[in-house]
């Protein structure tokens, strides 16, 4: 069985007060459940903080972006092995407010998630679609895209060491969740999708659902076959709601 595994999302939010209290939430129930992971994925100023605040305990630390380029002059970006030095295990790629703010495609993505597995980082790589693109008919369409323009630069050999969240665009922040036979539904494509380069890495590699996880439907959700966990922005924000939604996690385990 897969391990599962609940990613808080912290966005462009936290400040060096709060981020301890969010942290204290969680930390005791992460040490005590070992067969759930939980990451939370923090601003690149507040490493430092994290890293200090997780220090000796089972709480992950990971980071929302990485530079595709290893050292020089690349003015505001951060490498991965500089994210590495401040303890960062994962690493959020290709979010779709990264792909529309900052208009990153799937080749710059791959080729983040490739600079990222070469200094020991696990990617977790973020595929949706919008609503127009959903109510087209096109949900698998974009989906496969996504998933191979960046697989083309990851290389299949590494496929293990991605986990890929499939978050629907419309559902992100908005309050819609997919219906979880929906979210399933993908879930299972691109399992099989990934099953077709590699019948094992199918099998193993771990499919997040990402889009208004909330304490109330986060069982509903992970306890769907292909779903192993979820990424989770606005609710990771409240130590009460991310910790309910991690021992959401744990009860598919039973
Ligand atoms: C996210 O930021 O990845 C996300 C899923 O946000 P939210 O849970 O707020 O929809």
């Amino acid at each position: 069985m897969r391990k599962q595994i609940v990613v808080g999302n912290w966005k462009m939010n936290g400040s060096r007060v709060t981020n301890e209290i969010l942290v204290s939430h969680v930390i005791n129930d992460v040490n005590e459940n070992v067969d759930v992971e939980c990451v939370i994925c923090v601003p690149f100023p507040f490493l430092g903080q994290v890293q200090t605040l997780v220090k000796n305990s089972e709480l992950s630390l990971g980071a929302q972006n990485v530079s595709d380029q290893v050292k020089g002059a690349f003015t505001g970006e951060v490498s991965a092995s500089m994210l590495t030095e401040f303890g960062c295990k994962f690493v959020i790629l290709g979010h779709s407010e990264r792909r529309m703010y900052n208009l990153e495609n799937d080749v710059l993505i791959g080729q983040k998630a490739r600079s990222a597995i070469a200094n020991g980082l696990t990617p977790i790589i973020c595929l949706g679609e919008s609503l127009e693109e959903r109510e087209a008919g096109d949900t698998k369409a974009i989906i496969k895209r996504q998933l191979h323009g960046a697989l083309g630069e990851v290389g299949h050999e590494s496929l293990e060491r991605c986990i890929f969240a499939y978050e629907p665009i419309w559902a992100i922040g908005t309050g819609k969740t997919a219906k979880p036979e929906a979210a399933q539904e993908v879930h299972r494509f691109i399992r099989e999708e990934i099953t077709h380069i590699d019948n094992y890495a199918g099998q193993q590699v771990r499919i997040i659902y990402g889009g208004s996880v909330k304490s109330d439907n986060a069982f509903e959700l992970f306890s769907n076959d292909d779903i192993d966990g979820g990424l989770v922005g606005g609710a990771s924000l409240s130590g009460e709601d991310f910790k309910k939604i991690y021992l959401a996690a744990k009860q598919k385990n039973k």
